[in-house]
């Protein structure tokens, strides 16, 4: 014998219903069957809107109940055939009129009291479990139906009524036991027998209807079908890589729906487990996939979690002060006033000082809750030994489940290093001494992003990283490219998922939670609605509130530097070719990189020094392996190189310049590049990286432009000069042809001390061939004495600093 429950959804049109006739027919060789149906879909959420307009006098409270009209006649119309269809019209008709009946009465003595409460949601089930009768019945099925209020007797606790399982399991038997064929009965309604009163079970309590029917009555198993495939390891709403659990012990499946899992109404587990019935949670949408089966035993399983929950709308109340210390009964005095309240505690912590006792409630308690402790502890609160409450709201708890995870060293580590590096900041904690269950009291805001982190710590072998890239110029258009590209290697190889979530050019912004599809990411910006503006842009971002999120600025923009110490303050990582933030002032430079470390994330900026080349990541690999540096020099500007390569005799300087600039070598104002700020700002990143507290004013510079050349209003008149001094560029280039040398401009770090400066180098030095836009870097430490560590290679480009960000990415991600 099997009892078979049918949610809301699974109930919810005539379509639907076919279904649930099919898996019926089905399990029929096992019969007898109890099918325990819940109200249509809504219904019973339309009752409670119906019944509490009512009793705020609103005139239009039947409208809610128009829709229920139209549902249950619809259902029946579509599920009846035309001439048994006048006897269940009527008789629907007939439920209807009465329940039209009780609202008006709520309406017109504008009060309703949880037992009418209790009568108005009893008509969902009601109407549900007639139709469907009657629509299995004439399916051919041997059904009847059967009133819940004549099996499950209760207390009067109406809203959250209590069974009365002797005379309930006696009924039941009476009843039900000798049945052949098919029993159907409507979930959630039962009533106190003495006054024939109706109560329900409490939102959700189909489910725990099934449960008393299949101990009632020894059943082989409880099937639920609803919505999911079984119990999954998250909320599939909230995660969306959750999977189902194949097998759940009755304690963790207890322990998930206690701490949120809707899936199962909590009370349900008890009474089969206490006749160890196993449940099964299948999908009535998929009836043949995956579904879960409830147990005593569980098998041993690869990962000690088991699942994951959340339930908002959570108040932390706190109860403190010196008065506690040592003084015993204070926790049942505490604990005393809050069930003299019927207030439901969740969660409690207590620190070993006992200074105070912390405690859980849903938000809906607290206003009880408040009232109950302070009047409780007024006389220590009027002394000082007790402050009042302290109240929190807007909070949620989030919980990791699992038989597995008792012993297991690190494993609460691993939770709360995992939320922190995400800046999940945690209220509270408790842990069980039977380690089945770690709760975290955190923002409400928060929940989404915690159970993400978290499933993606204990259940998936992929990372997600979040980008959010503003510029979509020359390198970042390329980056976009390579990404798309790489996307399939890095999920398979690597297990991370990059997914593209905003992006921003000067004018727009376009931003999508599921990701940018990047074969068409031009057409979704320009079509994009949305003006860009930074403050927007960061806004954004941090509503969006995802787990390791990535901000990527691809520009060359102070305004857009300015707003690092923000994201890096909202957990996000920055990883960034832009120099103005490593090489502005020396406090901020510390600033940011301290913020990036206190707030678990990183400060990447490799693609600052010789675009993708690795100079920043070998600088830092020496210092942190021990190495000292004695002294660095390097060719760091490709444009400059390009340059001073190209400039041969027979050649204008200016020439050379513009051509630069024409083919893209330079930045966007080449005085930039020319008056060597750009390779003070460099040689001024690798100092401060070598541990040196270094400014831009401590660099010294010796410039090749000649002084008119240097003090220039605009780039026209930059050429002007250039060209006007033409003599003096001739005059350099002469002096290094004599000797057979090359012009570089070069930066150097000895001892503390920077410079940069244009110099000659002959054949045989390091730097005499360099070619192209080529930079090098030469690493003299206690290390690489004799010969210099020597990196070289193409210093500028689009393809090679969109690598070179790419590769900070992949090292935020840290696979
Ligand atoms: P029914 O109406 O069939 O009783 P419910 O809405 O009460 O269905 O419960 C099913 C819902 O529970 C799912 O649609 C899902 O959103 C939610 N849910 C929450 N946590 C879990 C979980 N861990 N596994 C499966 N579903 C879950
Ligand atoms: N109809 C009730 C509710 O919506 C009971 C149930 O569906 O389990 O809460
Ligand atoms: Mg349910």
């Amino acid at each position: 014998m099997l009892v078979l429950k049918f949610g809301g959804t699974s109930v919810a049109n005539a379509e639907r219903i076919q279904q649930v006739t099919a898996i019926v027919k089905r399990r029929l060789p096992q019969a007898p069957l109890v099918v325990v149906v819940s109200a249509f879909g809504g219904v019973t959420d339309a009752l409670i809107a119906c019944s509490a307009q009512a009793a705020a006098g609103q005139e239009d409270y039947l409208a809610p109940l128009q829709r229920i009209t139209d549902r249950s006649l619809e259902a029946v119309r579509e599920l009846l055939p035309m001439q048994v269809q006048s006897g269940a019209l009527a008789q629907v008709r007939m439920l209807l009129n009465d329940l039209e009946d009780v609202l008006k009465g709520v309406f017109l003595v504008r009060e309703l009291s949880p037992k009418t409460k209790d009568l108005v949601l009893s008509f969902g089930e009601r109407l549900s479990a007639y139709i469907i009768a009657e629509h299995f019945k004439h399916r051919g099925l041997p059904a009847e139906h059967f009133a819940s209020p004549d099996l499950i007797l209760t207390d009067r606790n109406f809203g959250d009524a209590r069974p009365d399982f002797a005379a309930t399991n006696e009924r039941i038997k009476n009843r039900l036991g000798d049945r052949e064929g098919i029993a159907v009965v409507g979930g959630f309604v039962a009533s106190h027998a003495p006054k024939q009163e109706i109560t329900t079970l409490g939102r959700g309590g189909s489910d725990y209807t099934a449960a008393i029917l299949a101990a009632a009555l020894g059943a082989d198993r409880l099937e639920i079908w609803t919505d999911v495939n079984g119990m999954l390891t998250a909320n599939p709403r909230q995660v969306g890589d959750a999977f189902t659990i194949p097998v759940v012990s009755y304690d963790e499946a207890m322990e998930l729906s206690h701490f949120g899992a809707k899936v199962i109404y909590p009370p349900t587990i008890q009474p089969v487990r206490d006749r160890n019935i196993p449940i099964h949670v299948g999908n009535t949408f998929d009836p043949e996939g995956h579904y879960t089966r409830i147990q005593q035993d569980i098998p041993a399983t690869s990962y000690p979690v088991r699942g994951m929950t959340s339930i908002r709308d959570i108040a932390l109340l706190s109860l403190s002060g010196p008065g506690m210390v040592g003084v015993p009964g204070t926790s049942r005095r505490l604990f005393g006033a809050l069930a003299r309240a019927s207030v439901n505690v969740i969660l409690i912590t207590q620190a070993s000082s006992e200074h105070s006792i912390t405690f859980a409630t849903r938000e809906s308690h607290l206003a009880a809750a408040e009232a109950a402790v302070n009047e409780e502890f007024a006389y220590e609160i009027s002394t000082g030994k007790v402050t009042p409450l302290k109240v929190e709201s807007g909070l949620a708890i989030i919980a990791i489940v699992g038989e597995n995870m008792k012993n297991r060293v690190g494993l609460s580590g691993q939770m709360f290093s995992a939320l922190g590096s995400n800046g999940v900041n945690i209220r509270a904690i408790a842990q069980g001494s039977s380690e089945r269950i770690i709760s975290a009291v955190i923002e409400a805001g928060d929940a989404g992003k915690a159970l993400n982190v978290l499933h993606e710590a204990f259940f998936t072998d992929t990372v997600k990283a979040h980008l959010f890239i503003v510029g979509v110029g020359t390198v970042g258009r390329v980056l976009l490219t390579q990404i798309a590209e790489q996307q399939p290697w890095l999920l398979d190889q690597l297990g991370v998922d990059l997914k593209v979530v905003a992006l921003a050019n000067t004018r727009k912004i376009a931003f999508s939670e599921i990701g940018i599809d990047l074969a068409d990411w031009k057409t979704q910006l320009e079509n994009s609605a949305q003006a860009m503006s930074m403050g927007e842009f960061v806004r954004q971002m941090q509503a969006a509130n995802l787990h390791n999120s990535i901000f990527i600025d691809n520009t060359a923009s102070a305004e857009v530097a300015q707003f690092y110490p923000q994201i890096l303050r909202a957990n996000i990582s920055v990883v960034t070719p832009n120099k103005i933030a490593a090489s502005s002032g020396y406090a901020h430079y510390r600033t940011l990189k301290q913020t990036a470390q206190r707030y678990g994330v990183k400060y990447l900026f490799e693609t600052n020094v010789g675009a993708g080349l690795p100079v920043i990541g070998t600088l830092k690999d020496l210092i942190r392996s021990g190495d000292r540096i004695h002294r660095i020099e390097a060719v760091l500007s490709g444009t400059l190189n390009f340059l001073f390569n190209h400039f041969k005799a027979g050649t204008r300087f200016v020439d050379i310049v513009q051509q630069a600039k024409a083919e893209g070598y330079t930045e966007p104002d080449p005085r930039i590049d020319l008056s060597g700020v750009d390779v003070m700002r460099k040689i001024l990143i690798l100092a401060r990286e070598a541990g040196y507290e270094m400014e831009m004013a401590d660099i010294a510079l010796k410039s090749f432009l000649p002084p008119e050349c240097q003090e220039t209003e605009s780039i026209e008149d930059f050429y002007a000069q250039l060209e006007a001094h033409a003599d003096h560029f001739d005059a350099l280039r002469q002096a290094a042809d004599d000797k057979a040398e090359r012009l570089k401009v070069a930066a150097v770090l000895d001892a503390g001390q920077a410079s940069v400066e244009l110099r000659s180098y002959p054949q045989g030095h390091p730097f005499f061939e360099l070619h192209g836009k080529d930079n090098i870097v030469l690493f003299t430490t206690d290390r690489y004495r004799e010969q210099p560590l020597v990196v070289k290679g193409a210093g500028a480009g689009a393809e090679v600093t969109a690598m070179g960000i790419f590769a900070d990415i992949i090292r935020v991600v840290n696979v």
